[in-house]
């Protein structure tokens, strides 16, 4: 089935499936049409580019009859299957698996959507009991012996050679996929694992629920207008309008991170940086009745019984056993080379920083709220760079033109804006992708730039529907973001992370729109975990490409690009902060590792943080970028538990394959491009990601790269 679920966290633990869900079936309301009116959720989606999906017609209340009703024809679709009389084939299994769930995959993307960017007080009783719901299905149709037969008997058919590599590929993925969901286990341990799976579903969304809440919920209140020193007209702007929403007088500073890290780096005010600083990194964590710790604990006993289950000694065993880097050891090793440089340059910081602070006599010891705050200072004296100087120059329509001209340049892409499709927010953009050359129709993009309440922090990417020739499906795809919305008729200025982060989550689109594949399960971004941030994080470095920013970093009142000045001071400051920005990730990756690591024994978030960190040797001057009792990554999903060591491995891969274009010709090589798009970006999950790679680079990932690209010292 098709996987629908989103970067950077998955939202759904669907992605053990393997059966593909197409959205070719129409399917009507399963009850008698003529008594009551069809489940808009229901209907194949109609309109323009292969069909749309009707964001203008979803009402809550059809999301429970939709997912039941979806689920119960998708179960007799399996059955039909599982009991074919004829002897199991490629066609009549896994192709006929491929072309099943079509509804269901249809409500359940909408659903996702909901889950992510419109999470209200309506909606959360029914994902709350939903997504256990859903987590029985999908083990339903694993735990089908008859179904499993049949695709083991494809796999081990002799005749299988005599399919295409993609077909021999696709055998392998669903055995596999099979196989590691459970397909295997006798019958009393299939049950124990549905139960597993349906408790963990559910602990899911409570988890994330109570981190909305406290994201939605908290906020720091100012009601007086010297405590706004320091901060940029832009910030005061949307602090004043964030006030306005909740019907406070003053200014409002929202407990998420596109509101309190610009507000660490700029409030002159150290106790209100201070207590800003508390509010966020304790979301889950204030022994209230959103506090996520006692769900973790449950969370992590239940993913260690689990591996038991298969035999595995931890969570992290069993979940890496489908990604490249294949076992827990490999990603330490990886993690931790890069640690203690990571760490000396925290050190360096931390006493630049010091240094500073003493000679502006400021009388105090950097603490974790003032590393932000400091280091800006240190930026301007160092590299004589001002983040402010820079953010005229980015707005947030150019950097959006900017990325379309890239994905021009080296993906032969048109953008087209269009009206005739609707959109689940009134702010939200629908492009059209074509082909520059052909004008062949490619997919849809939608745009989702603004925070409110009820979506999720922080940037991604959801894929609505995937690319198959199977069916001739085409892409749908959208990046949501959490942009504080400007004034009416004024740019909205971003920073240069923003601008970075824009591109990262745009890299993902184009992951999805470039495939060309044929059958959906192996479709764009369904690749291995450690994999999927490669293609995104290599697109963050035309940022700063001096095309782009000749052509889109251009003044918001003058117009004039952005001076070469400035641009050089912003290359040469291009490593600085590396040792706090790697650090604060690797903590993080570390702790998620070592806490899938730890086995059956049961885990106190709050003692275990403490102490793995102080084994690490944790910089006191920051935290972990996401704090256990906040890690959405790890605990709103099963996506990148024992998996967020993912965005490191794929860096060794972004930063050595970006050397691939500089040692050519430069970012916009055509060739590279093109041996991109061929091994990469189009091949989805056709061939395995290690051989895609060795054919685009001619060679194996080099580590060192990575060093560079964050200008740590090459030890090898
Ligand atoms: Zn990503």
């Amino acid at each position: 089935m098709k996987k629908f679920y989103s970067y950077r966290f998955a939202a759904i633990a669907f992605m053990v499936l393997a059966t593909a869900i197409l959205m070719t079936t129409n399917y009507e309301n399963p009850t008698k049409a003529a008594e009551t009116p069809a489940n808009p959720l229901l209907s194949k989606w109609e309109g323009p580019y292969g069909g749309i999906p009707p964001f203008d017609r979803v009402k809550i209340a059809d999301f429970k009859p939709a997912l039941e009703a979806a689920m119960a024809e998708n179960l007799t679709e399996i059955n039909k299957i599982a009991n074919d009389p004829a002897p199991p084939t490629f066609e009549n299994t896994i192709v006929a698996l491929e072309r099943s769930g079509t509804t269901l995959s249809r409500v359940g993307t909408i659903f996702n959507i909901w889950s992510g960017n419109l999470n209200t007080s309506e909606f959360q009783p029914v994902e709350a009991e939903m997504q256990p719901k859903l987590a029985g299905h999908f083990d339903k149709i694993v735990q089908n012996s008859a179904l499993f037969k049949r695709i083991e008997a494809v796999y081990n058919s002799p005749d299988k050679t005599k399919l295409t590599p993609e077909q021999q590929r696709l055998i392998w993925v669903y055995y596999t996929n099979y196989s590691h969901a459970g397909a295997k286990l006798d019958a009393a341990k299939k049950a124990r694992l549905s139960e597993i799976n349906q408790q963990l579903a559910g602990l899911f969304t409570k988890f994330n629920q109570n981190l909305l809440a406290d994201e939605g919920g908290k906020y720091l209140t100012i009601t007086n207008e010297a405590d706004l020193a320091g901060l940029p007209q832009s910030l005061k702007d949307g602090a004043a309008d964030a006030a306005k929403a909740k019907n406070v007088t003053g200014w409002i500073i929202r407990n998420t991170r596109s509101s309190i890290d610009p507000f660490l780096t700029y409030s002159d005010h150290r106790e209100l940086r201070e207590k800003a600083w508390r509010m966020f990194i304790m979301r889950g964590d204030n022994g209230d009745e959103h506090d996520n710790k006692g769900t973790i604990t449950q969370i992590l006993a239940l993913r260690a019984e689990r591996a038991k289950l298969f035999g595995l000694p931890t969570h992290a065993h069993w979940s890496l056993q489908q990604t490249m880097a294949k076992t827990p050891e490999n990603t330490l090793k990886l993690m931790e080379s890069v640690w203690p440089a990571a760490v000396a340059r925290v050190h360096e910081e931390a006493a630049d920083m010091q240094a500073l602070a003493d000679k502006e006599k400021a009388g105090i010891k950097i603490e974790p709220w003032d590393y932000r705050y400091y280091m800006e200072k240190v930026r301007k004296a160092k590299y004589d760079l001002d983040q402010n100087e820079v953010k005229p120059y980015l707005q947030l329509e150019k950097i959006r033109e900017a990325m379309f001209w890239v994905a021009g340049e080296l993906f032969n892409f048109s953008f087209t804006k269009v009206d005739n499709v609707p959109t689940f927010n009134p702010d939200m953009v629908v492009y059209e992708v074509k082909n520059k050359q052909t004008g062949a129709h490619v997919g849809l993009w939608y745009f989702d730039p603004y925070a409110r309440d009820g979506k999720s922090s922080g940037a991604w990417m959801n894929q609505y529907r995937n690319q198959d020739r199977l069916d001739n499906e085409t892409t749908i795809v959208s990046n949501n973001a959490n942009f504080i919305k400007g004034k009416p008729g004024e740019p909205v200025l971003i920073s240069w992370d923003d601008a970075t982060t824009m591109f990262h989550e745009f890299g993902h689109a184009l992951h999805g729109l470039s495939s060309n594949v044929t059958y959906p399960t192996l479709s764009g971004t369904n690749v291995a975990t450690d994999y999927v941030e490669f293609p995104s994080q290599l697109l963050e470095h035309w940022v700063s490409t001096p095309e782009v920013l000749q052509k889109f970093a251009v003044h918001y009142q003058t117009g004039k690009p952005i001076p070469q000045e400035l641009v050089d001071k912003i290359k040469k400051a291009s490593k600085f902060n590396q040792g706090f920005a790697t650090t604060e990730y690797l903590a993080s990756a570390l702790v998620d590792m070592k806490l899938h690591l730890a086995g059956d024994q049961k885990i106190d978030p709050a003692a275990f943080e403490k102490d793995t960190l102080a084994q690490l040797g944790m910089p006191h001057e920051l935290v972990m970028r996401h704090r256990t009792p906040q890690f959405g990554h790890i605990f709103s999903s099963d996506g990148y538990a024992a998996g967020y060591y993912s965005y490191l491995w794929s860096d060794v891969l972004t930063a050595d394959a970006y050397e691939a274009f500089t040692e050519a010709g430069g970012p916009y090589d055509k060739k590279v491009a093109e041996r991109l798009v061929k091994y990469v970006f189009s091949v989805g999950n056709t061939i395995d990601p290690a051989e895609g790679y060795k054919k685009f680079r001619g060679r194996d990932p080099d580590t060192a790269a990575l060093m560079r690209k964050r200008g740590f010292p090459v030890t090898k």
